[in-house]
Protein backbone atom coordinates (compact mmCIF):
# COMPACT_ATOMS: atom_id res chain seq x y z
CA UNK A 1 0.00 0.00 0.00
CA UNK A 2 2.70 2.48 0.90
CA UNK A 3 3.78 1.39 -3.21
CA UNK A 4 0.88 3.64 -4.14
CA UNK A 5 3.09 6.87 -4.72
CA UNK A 6 0.67 8.61 -7.82
CA UNK A 7 -1.23 8.53 -10.74
CA UNK A 8 -0.40 9.05 -14.23
CA UNK A 9 -2.60 10.21 -17.30
CA UNK A 10 -2.97 8.11 -19.96
CA UNK A 11 -3.15 11.00 -22.16
CA UNK A 12 -0.81 13.79 -21.61
CA UNK A 13 1.49 11.74 -19.26
CA UNK A 14 1.05 14.50 -16.08
CA UNK A 15 1.80 13.11 -12.95
CA UNK A 16 -0.35 13.69 -9.89
CA UNK A 17 0.29 12.78 -5.82
CA UNK A 18 -2.11 10.61 -4.71
CA UNK A 19 -4.50 13.23 -3.04
CA UNK A 20 -4.23 15.68 -5.60
CA UNK A 21 -7.04 13.94 -7.92
CA UNK A 22 -9.63 11.41 -7.39
CA UNK A 23 -11.02 10.76 -10.79
CA UNK A 24 -9.44 11.66 -14.37
CA UNK A 25 -6.42 13.87 -15.23
CA UNK A 26 -8.00 17.71 -14.81
CA UNK A 27 -6.57 18.84 -17.86
CA UNK A 28 -7.83 16.60 -20.72
CA UNK A 29 -10.00 14.26 -19.32
CA UNK A 30 -7.39 11.50 -19.75
CA UNK A 31 -7.42 8.26 -17.71
CA UNK A 32 -5.10 7.90 -14.85
CA UNK A 33 -3.13 4.76 -14.33
CA UNK A 34 -2.07 4.07 -10.96
CA UNK A 35 1.67 4.26 -10.14
CA UNK A 36 3.53 2.25 -7.82
CA UNK A 37 6.73 2.27 -6.42
CA UNK A 38 8.13 -1.36 -8.38
CA UNK A 39 11.79 -0.82 -7.10
CA UNK A 40 10.33 -0.73 -3.39
CA UNK A 41 7.74 -3.53 -4.26
CA UNK A 42 10.78 -5.61 -5.48
CA UNK A 43 12.97 -5.02 -2.33
CA UNK A 44 10.39 -6.42 -0.42
CA UNK A 45 8.92 -9.13 -1.98
CA UNK A 46 10.21 -12.08 -4.45
CA UNK A 47 7.81 -14.18 -6.90
CA UNK A 48 7.69 -16.78 -4.17
CA UNK A 49 6.47 -13.65 -1.74
CA UNK A 50 3.20 -13.78 -3.44
CA UNK A 51 2.46 -16.74 -4.68
CA UNK A 52 2.93 -18.79 -1.01
CA UNK A 53 0.83 -16.63 0.57
CA UNK A 54 -2.40 -18.44 1.59
CA UNK A 55 -4.59 -15.97 0.90
CA UNK A 56 -6.78 -17.72 -2.20
CA UNK A 57 -8.69 -14.87 -3.30
CA UNK A 58 -7.67 -11.42 -5.12
CA UNK A 59 -6.28 -10.13 -1.46
CA UNK A 60 -3.29 -12.02 -1.92
CA UNK A 61 -2.39 -9.46 -4.31
CA UNK A 62 -2.31 -6.65 -1.54
CA UNK A 63 1.19 -5.58 -2.37
CA UNK A 64 0.55 -5.12 -5.67
CA UNK A 65 -2.91 -2.93 -4.62
CA UNK A 66 -2.81 0.27 -4.06
CA UNK A 67 -5.49 0.30 -1.10
CA UNK A 68 -5.14 -0.69 2.88
CA UNK A 69 -6.17 -4.09 3.64
CA UNK A 70 -9.90 -3.35 4.03
CA UNK A 71 -10.46 -5.96 6.72
CA UNK A 72 -13.73 -7.96 6.10
CA UNK A 73 -12.59 -11.09 6.81
CA UNK A 74 -14.52 -14.00 6.37
CA UNK A 75 -17.09 -11.49 3.82
CA UNK A 76 -17.25 -12.10 0.36
CA UNK A 77 -15.30 -8.81 -0.48
CA UNK A 78 -12.76 -10.83 0.85
CA UNK A 79 -13.00 -14.02 -1.30
CA UNK A 80 -13.38 -11.88 -4.88
CA UNK A 81 -11.07 -13.01 -7.49
CA UNK A 82 -8.79 -16.14 -7.37
CA UNK A 83 -11.44 -18.09 -9.93
CA UNK A 84 -10.87 -21.25 -11.78
CA UNK A 85 -9.00 -21.91 -14.82
CA UNK A 86 -10.31 -24.42 -16.51
CA UNK A 87 -8.35 -26.67 -19.17
CA UNK A 88 -11.83 -27.98 -21.45
CA UNK A 89 -9.53 -30.80 -23.73
CA UNK A 90 -12.18 -31.14 -25.82
CA UNK A 91 -12.93 -27.99 -26.90
CA UNK A 92 -9.15 -27.74 -27.38
CA UNK A 93 -9.65 -30.72 -29.75
CA UNK A 94 -12.31 -29.14 -31.35
CA UNK A 95 -10.93 -25.85 -32.43
CA UNK A 96 -7.65 -27.62 -33.40
CA UNK A 97 -6.03 -25.82 -30.28
CA UNK A 98 -2.96 -27.81 -28.36
CA UNK A 99 -3.26 -25.15 -25.20
CA UNK A 100 -6.61 -23.60 -24.04
CA UNK A 101 -8.03 -22.19 -21.23
CA UNK A 102 -11.01 -20.84 -19.84
CA UNK A 103 -11.13 -18.55 -16.32
CA UNK A 104 -14.29 -18.67 -15.22
CA UNK A 105 -15.20 -15.07 -14.32
CA UNK A 106 -19.02 -16.34 -13.13
CA UNK A 107 -18.11 -18.16 -10.29
CA UNK A 108 -17.03 -14.51 -8.28
CA UNK A 109 -19.29 -13.52 -5.70
CA UNK A 110 -21.79 -11.91 -7.87
CA UNK A 111 -20.93 -13.63 -10.53
CA UNK A 112 -18.78 -11.14 -12.79
CA UNK A 113 -15.81 -10.04 -13.02
CA UNK A 114 -16.67 -6.53 -11.84
CA UNK A 115 -16.63 -8.14 -8.73
CA UNK A 116 -12.85 -7.54 -8.33
CA UNK A 117 -13.09 -3.76 -9.22
CA UNK A 118 -15.99 -3.15 -6.33
CA UNK A 119 -14.24 -4.76 -4.09
CA UNK A 120 -11.03 -2.33 -4.65
CA UNK A 121 -13.10 0.40 -5.11
CA UNK A 122 -14.82 -0.47 -1.48
CA UNK A 123 -11.77 -0.57 -0.09
CA UNK A 124 -10.57 2.86 -1.48
CA UNK A 125 -13.56 4.11 0.00
CA UNK A 126 -13.52 2.84 3.60
CA UNK A 127 -9.69 3.92 3.41
CA UNK A 128 -10.77 7.41 2.28
CA UNK A 129 -14.03 7.57 4.59
CA UNK A 130 -16.08 7.99 1.28
CA UNK A 131 -19.75 6.60 3.33
CA UNK A 132 -21.84 6.31 -0.22
CA UNK A 133 -20.32 4.68 -2.98
CA UNK A 134 -22.18 5.24 -6.20
CA UNK A 135 -22.11 3.46 -9.89
CA UNK A 136 -23.63 3.54 -13.10
CA UNK A 137 -24.25 0.08 -14.54
CA UNK A 138 -25.11 -2.05 -17.39
CA UNK A 139 -25.80 -4.89 -14.16
CA UNK A 140 -22.96 -6.30 -13.26
CA UNK A 141 -20.97 -3.69 -12.10
CA UNK A 142 -24.02 -2.40 -9.88
CA UNK A 143 -24.36 -5.96 -8.64
CA UNK A 144 -20.80 -5.79 -7.56
CA UNK A 145 -20.95 -3.15 -6.18
CA UNK A 146 -23.94 -3.53 -3.91
CA UNK A 147 -22.83 -7.06 -3.17
CA UNK A 148 -19.13 -5.84 -2.02
CA UNK A 149 -20.21 -2.84 -0.36
CA UNK A 150 -23.58 -5.16 1.16
CA UNK A 151 -20.61 -7.52 2.36
CA UNK A 152 -19.03 -4.84 4.65
CA UNK A 153 -22.33 -2.97 5.61
CA UNK A 154 -21.40 -0.07 3.42
CA UNK A 155 -24.27 2.17 1.76
CA UNK A 156 -24.41 1.92 -2.58
CA UNK A 157 -26.73 4.10 -4.73
CA UNK A 158 -26.87 1.76 -8.42
CA UNK A 159 -27.77 4.12 -11.61
CA UNK A 160 -29.14 1.45 -14.63
CA UNK A 161 -30.56 1.12 -17.68
CA UNK A 162 -34.33 0.29 -17.00
CA UNK A 163 -33.63 -2.14 -19.93
CA UNK A 164 -31.04 -4.15 -17.79
CA UNK A 165 -31.85 -7.62 -17.71
CA UNK A 166 -34.16 -8.89 -14.95
CA UNK A 167 -31.72 -10.91 -12.73
CA UNK A 168 -29.03 -8.17 -12.84
CA UNK A 169 -31.64 -5.72 -11.43
CA UNK A 170 -32.67 -8.64 -8.85
CA UNK A 171 -29.95 -8.75 -7.64
CA UNK A 172 -29.18 -5.39 -7.11
CA UNK A 173 -32.55 -5.10 -4.90
CA UNK A 174 -31.44 -8.01 -2.89
CA UNK A 175 -28.46 -6.70 -1.84
CA UNK A 176 -30.09 -3.56 -0.56
CA UNK A 177 -28.26 -0.81 -2.84
CA UNK A 178 -30.63 2.27 -3.11
CA UNK A 179 -31.58 1.79 -6.90
CA UNK A 180 -32.34 4.02 -9.71
CA UNK A 181 -33.30 3.02 -12.93
CA UNK A 182 -33.19 5.36 -15.57
CA UNK A 183 -35.60 5.58 -18.55
CA UNK A 184 -32.11 6.12 -21.32
CA UNK A 185 -28.71 3.84 -21.84
CA UNK A 186 -25.58 3.03 -19.95
CA UNK A 187 -24.81 6.57 -21.85
CA UNK A 188 -26.94 8.59 -19.54
CA UNK A 189 -26.71 6.60 -16.51
CA UNK A 190 -23.49 7.47 -16.80
CA UNK A 191 -23.46 11.22 -16.91
CA UNK A 192 -25.92 11.20 -14.62
CA UNK A 193 -24.51 9.32 -11.65
CA UNK A 194 -20.75 12.07 -12.51
CA UNK A 195 -23.57 14.98 -11.76
CA UNK A 196 -24.70 13.18 -8.73
CA UNK A 197 -21.69 12.11 -7.34
CA UNK A 198 -20.81 15.88 -7.51
CA UNK A 199 -23.40 17.56 -5.90
CA UNK A 200 -23.92 15.23 -3.21
CA UNK A 201 -20.24 14.26 -2.63
CA UNK A 202 -20.81 10.62 -3.16
CA UNK A 203 -17.80 8.74 -4.20
CA UNK A 204 -18.05 7.65 -7.78
CA UNK A 205 -17.26 4.14 -8.85
CA UNK A 206 -18.02 4.86 -12.48
CA UNK A 207 -15.89 2.14 -14.99
CA UNK A 208 -13.15 4.61 -17.45
CA UNK A 209 -13.88 7.20 -14.59
CA UNK A 210 -12.71 6.16 -11.10
CA UNK A 211 -8.41 4.68 -11.27
CA UNK A 212 -9.23 2.15 -9.07
CA UNK A 213 -11.27 -0.42 -11.20
CA UNK A 214 -8.65 -1.09 -13.19
CA UNK A 215 -6.16 -1.73 -10.19
CA UNK A 216 -9.53 -4.17 -8.95
CA UNK A 217 -9.22 -6.00 -12.85
CA UNK A 218 -5.61 -6.33 -13.41
CA UNK A 219 -5.74 -9.01 -10.38
CA UNK A 220 -7.28 -11.39 -12.92
CA UNK A 221 -3.58 -10.79 -15.09
CA UNK A 222 -2.01 -11.65 -11.80
CA UNK A 223 -3.93 -15.44 -11.31
CA UNK A 224 -3.30 -15.80 -15.29
CA UNK A 225 0.32 -15.20 -14.28
CA UNK A 226 -0.05 -17.37 -11.53
CA UNK A 227 -1.76 -20.60 -12.84
CA UNK A 228 -0.73 -20.23 -15.96
CA UNK A 229 2.06 -18.74 -17.47
CA UNK A 230 4.78 -19.40 -14.94
CA UNK A 231 3.64 -23.11 -15.81
CA UNK A 232 4.36 -22.56 -19.75
CA UNK A 233 6.94 -24.27 -21.17
CA UNK A 234 9.56 -21.48 -22.34
CA UNK A 235 9.63 -22.05 -25.84
CA UNK A 236 6.03 -21.79 -26.52
CA UNK A 237 4.85 -18.34 -28.02
CA UNK A 238 3.49 -16.33 -25.98
CA UNK A 239 0.29 -16.59 -24.20
CA UNK A 240 -2.86 -15.45 -25.96
CA UNK A 241 -5.43 -13.73 -23.81
CA UNK A 242 -9.18 -13.03 -25.63
CA UNK A 243 -11.42 -10.88 -23.65
CA UNK A 244 -14.66 -9.34 -24.22
CA UNK A 245 -14.79 -5.11 -24.68
CA UNK A 246 -17.24 -2.74 -23.19
CA UNK A 247 -15.76 0.66 -21.82
CA UNK A 248 -12.82 -1.01 -22.32
CA UNK A 249 -11.62 -0.94 -18.67
CA UNK A 250 -11.38 -4.95 -18.38
CA UNK A 251 -8.75 -4.96 -21.03
CA UNK A 252 -7.16 -2.26 -19.88
CA UNK A 253 -6.65 -3.64 -16.04
CA UNK A 254 -5.40 -7.03 -17.43
CA UNK A 255 -2.75 -5.12 -19.61
CA UNK A 256 -1.82 -2.80 -16.21
CA UNK A 257 -1.52 -6.58 -14.29
CA UNK A 258 0.67 -7.77 -16.86
CA UNK A 259 2.89 -4.37 -17.31
CA UNK A 260 3.20 -4.13 -13.11
CA UNK A 261 4.51 -7.91 -13.65
CA UNK A 262 7.21 -7.23 -16.15
CA UNK A 263 7.93 -3.70 -14.54
CA UNK A 264 8.69 -5.89 -11.09
CA UNK A 265 10.80 -8.47 -13.89
CA UNK A 266 8.45 -11.15 -13.07
CA UNK A 267 7.21 -11.56 -16.49
CA UNK A 268 9.47 -12.84 -19.28
CA UNK A 269 6.70 -12.68 -22.32
CA UNK A 270 4.04 -10.08 -22.48
CA UNK A 271 0.64 -12.10 -23.29
CA UNK A 272 -0.87 -11.17 -26.69
CA UNK A 273 -4.33 -9.34 -25.63
CA UNK A 274 -7.19 -9.86 -28.13
CA UNK A 275 -10.13 -7.65 -27.27
CA UNK A 276 -13.59 -8.61 -28.80
CA UNK A 277 -16.98 -6.71 -29.42
CA UNK A 278 -20.32 -6.92 -30.70
CA UNK A 279 -20.24 -5.84 -34.50
CA UNK A 280 -22.91 -3.56 -33.12
CA UNK A 281 -21.16 -2.01 -30.63
CA UNK A 282 -17.42 -2.13 -31.82
CA UNK A 283 -16.31 1.88 -31.01
CA UNK A 284 -12.82 0.38 -29.53
CA UNK A 285 -12.52 -2.10 -32.36
CA UNK A 286 -13.14 0.58 -35.06
CA UNK A 287 -10.63 2.89 -33.54
CA UNK A 288 -7.92 -0.14 -34.08
CA UNK A 289 -8.74 -1.22 -37.17
CA UNK A 290 -8.27 2.71 -38.55
CA UNK A 291 -5.19 2.92 -36.77
CA UNK A 292 -6.00 5.77 -34.42
CA UNK A 293 -6.82 6.44 -30.83
CA UNK A 294 -9.77 8.30 -31.20
CA UNK A 295 -12.72 6.78 -30.08
CA UNK A 296 -15.96 7.97 -32.25
CA UNK A 297 -19.20 6.79 -30.48
CA UNK A 298 -21.45 4.72 -32.00
CA UNK A 299 -25.20 3.49 -31.28
CA UNK A 300 -25.07 0.60 -29.64
CA UNK A 301 -27.70 -2.00 -30.11
CA UNK A 302 -25.81 -5.45 -29.08
CA UNK A 303 -27.60 -8.00 -27.11
CA UNK A 304 -24.43 -8.60 -25.25
CA UNK A 305 -25.71 -5.91 -22.68
CA UNK A 306 -22.64 -5.76 -20.12
CA UNK A 307 -20.61 -4.89 -23.41
CA UNK A 308 -23.39 -2.74 -25.03
CA UNK A 309 -21.27 1.14 -24.86
CA UNK A 310 -21.98 4.09 -27.12
CA UNK A 311 -18.92 5.74 -25.79
CA UNK A 312 -16.48 3.31 -24.48
CA UNK A 313 -15.17 5.35 -21.29
CA UNK A 314 -11.91 3.49 -21.45
CA UNK A 315 -11.22 3.30 -25.20
CA UNK A 316 -7.81 4.65 -25.53
CA UNK A 317 -6.48 2.54 -23.10
CA UNK A 318 -7.76 -0.46 -24.53
CA UNK A 319 -6.66 0.37 -27.99
CA UNK A 320 -3.05 0.32 -26.39
CA UNK A 321 -3.85 -3.26 -25.21
CA UNK A 322 -3.93 -4.85 -27.90
CA UNK A 323 -1.78 -2.48 -30.01
CA UNK A 324 1.10 -2.87 -27.58
CA UNK A 325 1.18 -6.42 -27.03
CA UNK A 326 0.55 -7.98 -30.53
CA UNK A 327 -2.73 -8.45 -30.05
CA UNK A 328 -6.08 -7.77 -31.85
CA UNK A 329 -9.58 -6.46 -32.11
CA UNK A 330 -11.87 -8.61 -33.52
CA UNK A 331 -15.74 -8.26 -33.85
CA UNK A 332 -18.45 -10.70 -33.99
CA UNK A 333 -22.30 -10.91 -34.53
CA UNK A 334 -24.73 -11.35 -31.79
CA UNK A 335 -25.64 -14.64 -33.76
CA UNK A 336 -22.24 -15.76 -33.12
CA UNK A 337 -22.17 -14.65 -29.88
CA UNK A 338 -25.72 -16.74 -28.77
CA UNK A 339 -24.54 -19.72 -30.51
CA UNK A 340 -21.41 -19.50 -28.48
CA UNK A 341 -23.59 -20.18 -25.12
CA UNK A 342 -24.57 -23.20 -26.98
CA UNK A 343 -21.07 -24.13 -27.32
CA UNK A 344 -19.31 -23.77 -23.97
CA UNK A 345 -22.31 -24.90 -21.98
CA UNK A 346 -21.38 -28.76 -23.15
CA UNK A 347 -18.39 -28.48 -21.78
CA UNK A 348 -19.64 -27.49 -18.45
CA UNK A 349 -19.45 -23.54 -18.82
CA UNK A 350 -22.42 -21.66 -18.37
CA UNK A 351 -21.73 -17.95 -19.93
CA UNK A 352 -23.95 -14.62 -20.58
CA UNK A 353 -23.25 -13.13 -23.70
CA UNK A 354 -20.87 -10.76 -22.95
CA UNK A 355 -18.56 -13.95 -21.63
CA UNK A 356 -19.00 -16.06 -25.22
CA UNK A 357 -18.21 -13.00 -27.06
CA UNK A 358 -14.45 -13.55 -26.07
CA UNK A 359 -15.04 -17.36 -27.18
CA UNK A 360 -16.46 -16.10 -30.10
CA UNK A 361 -13.72 -14.23 -31.11
CA UNK A 362 -11.16 -17.00 -30.37
CA UNK A 363 -12.95 -18.91 -33.45
CA UNK A 364 -12.71 -16.18 -35.80
CA UNK A 365 -9.26 -15.62 -35.24
CA UNK A 366 -8.59 -18.95 -35.84
CA UNK A 367 -10.38 -19.09 -38.87
CA UNK A 368 -8.84 -15.74 -39.96
CA UNK A 369 -5.12 -17.63 -39.05
CA UNK A 370 -4.65 -15.03 -36.41
CA UNK A 371 -3.76 -18.02 -33.58
CA UNK A 372 -2.56 -20.99 -34.71
CA UNK A 373 -2.55 -24.38 -33.24
CA UNK A 374 0.35 -24.35 -31.31
CA UNK A 375 -0.34 -20.40 -29.75
CA UNK A 376 -1.73 -21.07 -25.86
CA UNK A 377 -5.07 -18.93 -25.74
CA UNK A 378 -6.62 -18.33 -22.88
CA UNK A 379 -10.06 -17.31 -22.86
CA UNK A 380 -12.17 -15.42 -20.04
CA UNK A 381 -16.05 -15.95 -19.53
CA UNK A 382 -16.63 -12.69 -18.00
CA UNK A 383 -20.00 -13.37 -16.39
CA UNK A 384 -22.28 -16.34 -15.36
CA UNK A 385 -24.93 -17.44 -17.89
CA UNK A 386 -27.30 -17.01 -14.86
CA UNK A 387 -27.05 -12.71 -15.36
CA UNK A 388 -29.26 -13.67 -18.24
CA UNK A 389 -32.11 -16.02 -18.96
CA UNK A 390 -33.39 -14.62 -21.95
CA UNK A 391 -29.97 -14.71 -24.00
CA UNK A 392 -29.22 -18.28 -22.88
CA UNK A 393 -33.16 -19.88 -23.79
CA UNK A 394 -32.36 -18.32 -27.28
CA UNK A 395 -29.26 -20.51 -27.90
CA UNK A 396 -31.09 -24.01 -26.94
CA UNK A 397 -33.63 -25.33 -28.59
CA UNK A 398 -36.83 -25.34 -25.75
CA UNK A 399 -37.33 -29.03 -24.01
CA UNK A 400 -39.97 -30.82 -25.17
CA UNK A 401 -43.27 -31.26 -23.04
CA UNK A 402 -44.63 -35.36 -22.75
CA UNK A 403 -47.31 -36.32 -20.68
CA UNK A 404 -46.04 -38.33 -17.51
CA UNK A 405 -46.80 -41.88 -19.13
CA UNK A 406 -43.84 -44.39 -20.50
CA UNK A 407 -46.15 -44.73 -23.48
CA UNK A 408 -45.68 -41.07 -24.05
CA UNK A 409 -41.97 -41.07 -23.40
CA UNK A 410 -41.37 -43.76 -25.97
CA UNK A 411 -43.17 -41.94 -28.28
CA UNK A 412 -41.22 -39.01 -28.08
CA UNK A 413 -37.76 -40.75 -27.77
CA UNK A 414 -38.69 -43.21 -30.91
CA UNK A 415 -37.95 -46.58 -29.18
C1 LIG B 1 -18.37 -5.10 -17.85
C2 LIG B 1 -18.32 -6.40 -18.57
C3 LIG B 1 -17.54 -6.59 -19.71
C4 LIG B 1 -16.76 -5.51 -20.38
O1 LIG B 1 -15.88 -4.79 -19.54
P1 LIG B 1 -15.45 -3.32 -19.94
O2 LIG B 1 -14.53 -2.89 -18.91
O3 LIG B 1 -16.72 -2.51 -19.99
O4 LIG B 1 -14.83 -3.40 -21.30
C5 LIG B 1 -17.54 -7.84 -20.29
N1 LIG B 1 -18.26 -8.86 -19.78
C6 LIG B 1 -19.02 -8.71 -18.68
C7 LIG B 1 -19.80 -9.87 -18.18
C8 LIG B 1 -19.07 -7.48 -18.02
O5 LIG B 1 -19.85 -7.36 -16.95
ZN1 LIG C 1 -3.92 14.51 -18.96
Amino acid sequence: MSEFIGYRCSLCNTEYAPGQVTYTCPKDGGNLDVVLDYAAIRQKYEINDIISRSDYSLWRYLPLLPVKDPGGEGTPLRMAGWTPTYYPTRLAEKLGLRHLWIKDEGRNPTASFKDRASSVVVARARQIGAEVVVTASTGNAGAALAGMAAAVGHKAVIFAPKTAPPAKVAQLLVYGAQVILVDGNYDSAFDLTIQAAEEFGWYCRNTGYNPFTAEGKKTAAFEIWEHVILNLKRDLPPLAVFVSVGDGNIISGLHKGFKDLQALGWLQKMPRIFGIQSEKSAAVANAFFKGTEEIEPVQATTIADSISVDLPRDGVRAVRAARQTGGEYITVSDEEIIAGIGELGPVGIFAEPAGSTAYVGLKKAIALGKITPEDPVLVINTGSGLKDIRAAMQAVPAAPVIEPTMSALKKHLGI
